[in-house]
């Protein structure tokens, strides 16, 4: 089978290797989807955590091939998505429900193969059931769920009026999480204007295209979805006193931000990141399954697996027709 291996960063080569076998507690998938993450461009990149040689790709979707001996929810045949991140239930940890954080943490695409092959291997109890949900549909479970944690370590309150800074694919996700929560108002910005409109038909309030146009000192809630330091760096000025501010979008290792301490301090803010998600699959599914989350308009590439790294290359350039780039590795 083919598969897209990143040797070391930077360095990406089509490999032909056999097809792994599923160890007992573990289904094999034929991949039919995989997206391709702000944290690929990372992993490309090597800004991220994880070692070389890799195959990226943790969000994905796919038909069970063949299942291990000891897996008893799955048979061939079924459809199915996979949560990445595979935490081993017996750390100190995991068990204080912090599976995020598990001392023995790895991961299907940063730590072991992922779905940037054409089959690939991963516990039953990260697999999970998509029923009828389209495999591109479901290829967006793990970025909602990553989505969802952090919407629950936010804890929006009724009515929040919230600014989400950037509004490419995980800011599309977290306005349509906000607005399910109860917000009453959601101001979206970022310099692709082609971004922000279509976050107007997702349902925002208010689009910018400048981030100096968000009012200061303003919104319940601000929230970072770029990952990019300097706009991180302005998350506080627009965030009212008293107000949360989420540290969302992931920057790349080894940056350091700045903020102003006594601003933080003055206003007597709440700052958070959210790193994962913790039991969050479900849910996502769920909020898939019921159109709540929307995600279809949201595949703006479908390319084969020989084109992993030019869609790296299409998410780098950010042209305004770029949203979600998704791999089919089996056509
Ligand atoms: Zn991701
Ligand atoms: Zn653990």
């Amino acid at each position: 089978m083919r598969a897209a291996k990143v040797n070391q960063p930077g360095q990406m080569q089509m490999v032909e290797i056999p097809c792994p076998e599923p160890a007992p507690d573990e289904v094999l998938i034929r991949v039919m989807a995989s997206g391709i993450c702000g944290t690929d461009v990372h992993i490309f990149r090597g800004e991220y955590l994880g070692d070389y040689p890799v195959i990226p790709g943790h969000e994905f979707s796919g038909v069970v091939e063949a299942v291990g001996g000891r897996v008893t929810r799955f048979k061939a045949g079924d459809r199915v998505a996979v949560e990445p991140n595979i935490a081993c239930d017996n750390c100190e940890a995991c068990l204080n429900n912090r599976q995020n954080f598990c001392l023995n943490w790895s991961a299907v695409g940063v730590t072991r193969p992922g779905g940037m092959e054409q089959h690939t291997t991963a516990p039953e109890k990260v697999t999970f059931d998509i029923g009828d949900l389209s495999f591109e549909q479901a290829a967006f479970m793990e970025p909602l769920s990553c989505v969802l944690h952090g919407l629950e370590r936010l804890g929006p309150d009724l009515a929040d009026k919230v600014a989400i800074l950037g509004a490419g694919p995980i800011g599309a996700l977290l306005l349509q999480g906000i607005r399910a929560q109860g917000a009453s108002r959601v101001t979206v910005v970022d310099k692709n204007a082609a971004r922000v409109k279509f976050a107007g038909e997702l349902g925002a309030d208010e689009t910018l295209t400048d981030l100096n146009a968000l009012k200061m000192d303003y919104y319940d809630v601000v929230i970072d979805a770029t990952g990019a330091i300097p706009v991180m760096s302005r998350s506080i000025d627009f965030a009212r006193p008293g107000g949360k501010v989420l540290l969302f979008g992931v920057p790349p290792t080894g940056k350091e931000m700045s903020l102003e301490a006594f601003k933080i301090f003055r206003k007597g803010l709440t700052v958070l990141s959210s790193f994962t998600s913790v039991r969050n699959s479900y849910q996502a599914l769920d909020l898939l399954r019921s159109g709540r989350i929307q995600v279809d308009r949201l595949v703006s590439h479908r390319l084969p697996l020989e084109e992993f790294q030019r869609g790296i290359e299409v998410i780098e350039q950010g042209s305004e027709d770029v949203k979600k780039v998704q791999i089919l590795p089996n056509g």
